[in-house]
């Protein structure tokens, strides 16, 4: 089970930054995206929105306790943050340590992350030192030690590849 966690959504401010949180980690495969912060129904509605059309049992939900996400969980805990250990340095090891762990929860912030997360996490991760997005290193994070789903289950629409245009095909007269 792959568990996302994105902390401190602001409203308004971080919509489109929250809701692409939640469509990477759905492309990677989570299982379920808990958002905490400022609790933004539109937000998590047009995210829900998007996951109907475009299939798939990823679980949107929102949570005040954010600590008690991180103190639940019981498979390996790993914090994205620009302070932490090098994911070059670290890949072997976490690629073992993702191995051996059934669950994984991958948590990202938005401004300032309380400390309590780096000291209640089993690591702390940066994807280079310097600062970026979250979004970024979600994904950099995601490919580099999971796969890109394809199969998403019950979808309403479905790309078709192309090399020179945009195909989608409608599934709704399939289900
Ligand atoms: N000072 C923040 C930090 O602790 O990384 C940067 C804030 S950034 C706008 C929001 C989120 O993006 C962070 O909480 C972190 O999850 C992620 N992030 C930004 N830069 C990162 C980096 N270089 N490596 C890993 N995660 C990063």
């Amino acid at each position: 089970m792959i568990k996302v966690l994105r902390l401190g959504h602001r409203a308004g401010r971080d919509d489109r930054i929250s809701t692409h949180v939640g469509l990477t980690a759905r492309q990677w495969g989570a299982d379920q995206i808990v958002y905490s912060g400022e609790k933004d129904s539109n937000m998590l509605e047009s995210l829900g929105d998007t996951v109907d059309r475009w299939g798939g049992e990823t679980d949107i939900i929102y949570t005040e306790n954010w600590k008690e996400q991180v103190r639940e969980f019981e498979g390996l805990k790993i914090h994205l943050t620009m302070y932490g250990l090098r994911i070059d340095e670290e890949q072997e090891n976490l690629q073992e340590q993702i191995e051996k762990n059934e669950d994984l929860m991958i948590i990202v912030g938005a401004e300032k992350v309380p400390r309590w997360i780096y000291e209640n996490v089993d690591y702390n991760i940066s994807v280079g030192n310097q600062p970026h997005s979250e979004i970024a290193a979600l994904s950099v994070f995601m490919d580099r030690f999971l796969e890109i789903k394809e199969d998403f289950k019950d979808a309403e629409i479905e790309v078709e590849p192309s090399e020179d245009k945009k195909k989608t095909e409608s599934l709704k007269d399939r289900q």
